[in-house]
């Protein structure tokens, strides 16, 4: 059986003395591996499409559940994420939260748009913008999982919040002074993540501390780490 489908490469592992096996992602079956055969001989053909970050059009041969890449239409490799180590490690935190997130049979298309748009973002840029980039992927892509975040009125009395404010790991929301659920958060995270769930761009500071909160949130939700977003987070 034959299967021609959109696909960003999340990862791979070399195999034997040429082969690759490669995790990707698809919008209508979630996450599924796939072999390369013969990728790392010299000039292969498919070997620009069996790279991490790669966004194909990918035709794959299906045989008793295995995948098998046949051919591949690149609509964009990513390369220039791959020249700095900012970009690098962002990237590396997008293909991982949807390495994390994906199922193999589970319909993923929000999360392969958004990663798609993440990396495209971050390509465009010289790294500067990266951190606000990753949040906003990371609202999507929790969002998509079923933990959407809020930064609103207070999740308990509904009021505005002013003062102090804390993040309520189980809502996935603010609380107000007086309520004071959750963890201590500073008014820069929250109105970074106000800002990045309206699309728009928040302060540096406030993009930094947003991201160390999602992640946390992200592992209270998930149970899963995220070490490539901590070593960004470490740059
Ligand atoms: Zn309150």
């Amino acid at each position: 059986m034959m299967y021609k489908t959109d696909a960003l490469l999340l990862k791979g592992t070399d195999l034997g003395e040429s082969d690759r096996l490669a995790t990707l992602l698809t919008a209508d079956r979630g996450k599924i591996s796939a072999s390369f055969k013969g990728v790392r001989k010299a000039g292969a053909r498919l070997s620009a499409a069996a790279q991490p970050f790669c966004f194909a059009e990918y035709v794959l041969a299906e045989k008793g559940g295995r995948y098998t890449v046949t051919q591949a239409a690149l609509h964009d490799g990513f390369y220039a994420l791959r020249t700095d180590l900012t970009r690098f490690y962002a990237a590396c935190a997008v293909t991982e939260v949807c390495d994390r997130l994906a199922y193999e049979g589970l319909p993923c298309g929000p999360l392969l748009v958004a990663a798609a748009e993440a990396l495209g973002a971050l390509e465009g840029d010289t790294g500067e913008h990266a951190k606000g980039v990753l949040v906003r992927f990371l609202l999507a892509a929790l969002a998509f999982a079923g933990y959407p975040v809020r930064a609103a009125e207070c999740a308990v009395c509904g009021e505005k919040i002013a003062g102090r404010r804390y993040f309520d790991f189980g809502r996935g929301a603010f609380t107000c002074t007086s309520c004071a659920e959750g963890v201590p958060a500073s008014e820069s995270t929250y109105l970074s993540l106000r800002a990045a769930l309206r699309g728009e761009a928040g302060s540096a500071d406030g993009d930094l501390r947003a991201l160390r909160l999602l992640k946390a949130y992200f592992a209270a939700c998930t149970e899963a780490e995220l070490p490539a977003l901590g070593e960004f987070l470490k740059l």
